[in-house]
């Protein structure tokens, strides 16, 4: 019997970069950590999951599970995995995975879910996971207790958690686990995935983000942002508003309907800081922001503010970091 179940979810044959995220939530509740691995031909797969902090690795090989094209499979086999190994918690990360995956566990355990967490602990009296979750558009954050049943499952947001570091002298036993399936489990599948083509950074790997907002007044500014951010290296990025008045791709949008991102430096250029935006980068260790209004909210999230209009602003500031950047 293990205490907490961790999913490890795969991305491009490898595991997904929330599965060390989990593994750190893990480590602030009491108890053993299991990860279950899913899939076919695991053996590699396996052996990278033995390097994280974890005291099991249970081994869920199938030929249906073959690049986890089916949901339905996926939750058919988690199931069966709890039901043998019986975790008091399951944790699941937030993909289009986990969001599809994690309430349909909990539905079939006749359990509890707890979604969105961008916190978790356990609770000192009753044992009893306790998360918080960000409530009415992001604008509240709820804290939030499971009842008796377990398992508790909890789905909790990427990018909320450093990963684990790995270490390849880790002796993660490996326990092979069988799951009975079949293909008419398989109720919807996956035809063909389409990836989209990124230039540069992916702004949710990005460690220097540069992003404009309503502010910038159109289109055309975010040239110059791209300017600034292909200096620092980084990403550009958007608010909600300035992605849909057409300014940007929505792809590029920041916040609690857009990506989150966990830059070293976030510069944003006539963004107020509304609270749905700043839930997608509350992570950002450092914020710059320029703003023409000294009272707007991002100032009270940002380490530096410039206040004034951003076209004196940006320009001579490019210039600057050029400078810096090639002195
Ligand atoms: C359910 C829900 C989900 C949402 N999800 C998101 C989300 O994921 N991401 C998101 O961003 N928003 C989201 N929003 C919208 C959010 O509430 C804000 O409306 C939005 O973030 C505002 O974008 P903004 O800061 O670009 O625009 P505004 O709030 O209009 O701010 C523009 C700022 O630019 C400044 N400015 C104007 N002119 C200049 C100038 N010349 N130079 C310098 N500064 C200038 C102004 O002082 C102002 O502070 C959501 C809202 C809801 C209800």
């Amino acid at each position: 019997m293990t205490e907490i179940l961790i999913v490890a979810e795969q991305l491009d044959g490898g595991l997904h970069p929330v599965v060390g995220e989990l593994v750190t939530a893990a480590q602030g509740l009491e108890g053993d950590r299991a990860l279950v691995v899913l899939g076919a031909d695991l053996n590699e797969l396996s052996k990278t999951a033995t390097s994280l902090d974890v005291d099991e690795v249970y081994v869920v090989e199938h030929r249906l599970l073959l690049e986890q094209t089916s949901e339905d499979l996926f939750v058919a086999a988690l199931e069966q995995v709890c039901r043998q190994t019986e975790p008091r918690v399951v944790l699941i990360g937030r993909t289009f995975l986990g969001r599809d995956v994690g309430p349909r566990l909990a539905y079939r355990l006749g359990v509890g879910v707890a979604q969105d967490c961008i916190g978790l602990k356990q609770n000192e009296d009753s044992g009893r996971v306790v998360v918080t979750r960000p409530v009415y558009g992001g604008n509240a954050v709820a804290t939030m207790a499971f009842g008796q049943q377990n398992p508790q499952v909890v789905i909790v947001r990427p990018r909320i958690y450093e990963s684990v570091e790995k270490d390849v002298s880790r002796n993660s036993e490996i326990i092979p686990l069988t799951v009975n399936l079949d293909s008419s489990m398989m109720k919807v599948r996956h035809i063909e995935r389409v990836k989209s083509e990124v230039e540069g950074v992916r702004l949710e790997d990005a460690q220097v983000v540069v992003a404009g907002g309503r502010g910038i007044g159109g289109p055309e500014p975010f040239s110059q942002l791209s300017e600034l951010a292909d200096i620092l290296g980084g990403a550009v990025g958007a608010s909600r508003a300035a992605c849909d008045a057409g300014w940007a791709d929505h792809s590029l949008q920041i916040g609690l309907t857009g990506a989150t991102i966990t830059p070293d430096l976030y510069v944003t250029v006539g963004i107020s800081g509304a609270s749905q935006h700043m839930a997608g980068c509350s992570g950002a260790k450092h914020i710059v922001a320029v703003n023409k209004d000294a009272n707007a909210n991002i100032f009270k999230e940002a380490r530096f503010g410039v206040v004034g209009d951003w076209s004196n602003i940006l320009p001579s500031f490019i210039v600057a970091v050029r400078d810096l950047s090639t002195g």
